[in-house]
């Protein structure tokens, strides 16, 4: 995580695109039409709204029916979403009836040389949108609902609560405070009760903001002295959500701001949410009352995905893109790309996207293909030696014991882990990893990988060994 001058962090990972570009080149019309729209948003927002954000865009990619364009910073990314983007795909669909959705993606390499200048209202005026940062029904991402959410163990209690502060006719629990790693639901959950609330419950005022804007908003606030409008308008909402709030970790004022926002909230018997990357007690950073106060009504995580859940999204995913990719397909991508739900999404987008362009059947053959890069990624740095040493170092047994023909249960099920996790993180066959394990049948890890499978379904602690040393092995 870096930071920029206004002190707004920048996402590291947001940088990393994992299509490959020479399939995802723009065509020649798609290049064309990109021109033009651009061209027009100069004179549709006026040259200080495309100076500060929109001249930064850039044509990046077109798949499958999204044109990918490009900003330098997250902030841009997220600023451009929340104000322009439902125009900008209004106005390329309306030129090409391929697009039909637009994906802004942070591409690092054309730093900007000044600083985005936060349009004054003024200047936002003769637009059709509001000055409004806070406009929930913009911010939030249409695909992110309960009917496209799929629940698996790791995710139930989280989705349970979800459902349970949408359907409850009071505050259930406060805050609702949902917490897991990255890429396995949160935003999407959080998306989901919104979108839910405000159409269920339209009178309400629900409020969907990442702690990056909310800290935004009220640095802005106070270097502006609107610190009073800001606390009105943070405390007349029903529903206050807040996302990834470890952001604000380290930043003390937007805490204390927080803090008091919260505390006015819950007295009102506001509804509150929160997402962070870790359970209250671990965030480090925040101040220990802060802490203590997001754990007072319901903590609910959102546990590593299973086999079993990462297959059923990526079914689900097959339905709703309505494209032909069979079942040995979507469960090699299952195993095989364990890290997060994003990435196994961008996978499957990936070979959809390349099957398009070339106009090939996708086959488990394109697929290994197609991946390449990115399952070599994970071969390249683990060897079963390693993956033997961190087990054994883990389940406290001996080294030999990998190799030794002991049955005990205590070493036997280490081993087992082991061996699926060799299947799972390097590109060894099933009897080439038999051999490293003292020479045993490929039968024997095949049912070893059967075997964690089904443990990793059936109880969540042990998925979560499980996990804690397949990232400790890919870290
Ligand atoms: P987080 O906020 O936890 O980092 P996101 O909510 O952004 O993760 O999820 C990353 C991607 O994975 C999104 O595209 C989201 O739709 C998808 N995803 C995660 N969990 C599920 C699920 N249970 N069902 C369907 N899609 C999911
Ligand atoms: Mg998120």
């Amino acid at each position: 995580m870096s930071e920029t001058e206004a002190g707004l962090p920048i996402d590291k990972n947001e940088l990393q695109k994992d299509y490959s570009a020479e399939t995802l080149t723009p065509s020649k019309e798609i290049i064309a039409v990109w021109k033009q729209v651009h061209k027009a948003l100069r004179g549709e927002f006026g040259e200080a709204i495309f100076r500060s954000w929109l001249k930064p865009l850039k044509l990046q990619a077109q798949y499958h029916g999204t044109l990918e364009v490009s900003v330098p910073t997250r902030f841009m990314k997220d600023w451009i979403q929340t104000h322009y983007a439902k125009r900008i795909l209004a106005m390329a669909a309306d030129k090409s009836s391929e697009i039909k959705r637009l994906e802004i993606v942070v591409v690092q390499g054309a730093m900007i040389d000044d600083e985005p200048v936060v349009p004054s209202k003024k200047a936002n005026e003769n637009t059709k949108q509001k000055s409004d940062v806070f406009d929930v029904t913009s911010t939030l991402d249409e695909r992110f609902t309960f009917d496209s959410f799929v629940v698996g163990k790791p995710n139930a209690l989280a989705h349970a609560a979800a459902r349970r502060v949408v359907e409850s006719a009071t505050v259930p629990f406060n805050p609702l405070f949902i917490y897991g790693g990255v890429g396995l639901g949160k935003t999407h959950l959080m998306h989901a009760i919104a979108a839910m609330i405000g159409e269920q419950q339209p009178e309400k005022q629900v409020m969907y903001l990442s702690a990056e804007k909310f800290m935004y908003q009220f640095v802005k606030a106070l270097r502006s002295n609107e610190t009073m409008a800001f606390k009105e308008f943070f405390r007349g909402v029903d529903v206050l959500m807040i996302d990834d709030i470890q952001f604000i970790a380290g930043k003390e004022s937007t805490q204390e701001e927080f803090f008091h926002t919260f505390n006015a909230l819950v007295d009102q018997n506001k509804q509150i949410i929160i997402s962070a990357d870790k359970a209250p007690s671990d965030l480090t950073g925040i101040e220990e009352r802060l802490r203590s106060r997001l754990a007072w009504g319901l903590v609910a995580d959102i546990q590593p995905s299973t086999y079993e859940l990462r297959l059923g999204i990526v079914k689900a995913k097959r339905d709703q893109l309505q494209v032909d990719v069979p079942d040995s397909v979507l469960e090699f991508l299952a195993l095989k790309v364990t890290s997060n739900i994003r990435e196994l999404e961008g996978a499957l987008n990936r070979i959809v996207a390349h099957a398009d362009v070339s106009k090939n059947i996708i086959t488990l053959e394109s697929t290994q293909d197609v991946l390449q890069d990115l399952l070599r990624s994970h071969d390249r740095r683990i060897t079963i030696d390693e993956i033997q040493r961190k087990v054994a170092e883990h389940y406290n047994i001996r080294l030999s014991d990998m190799h030794s023909a002991r049955r005990a249960r205590q070493v036997a099920r280490p081993r087992q882990v082991a061996m699926y996790l060799a299947k799972q993180l390097t590109a060894r066959s099933l009897p080439e990893i038999g051999r490293k394990f003292g020479g045993r049948d490929h039968t024997t890890v095949m049912h070893a990988v059967r075997k964690i499978e089904e443990l990793s379904n059936d109880d969540a602690s042990f998925a979560q060994d499980v996990e804690v040393l397949r990232r400790a092995l890919t870290g």
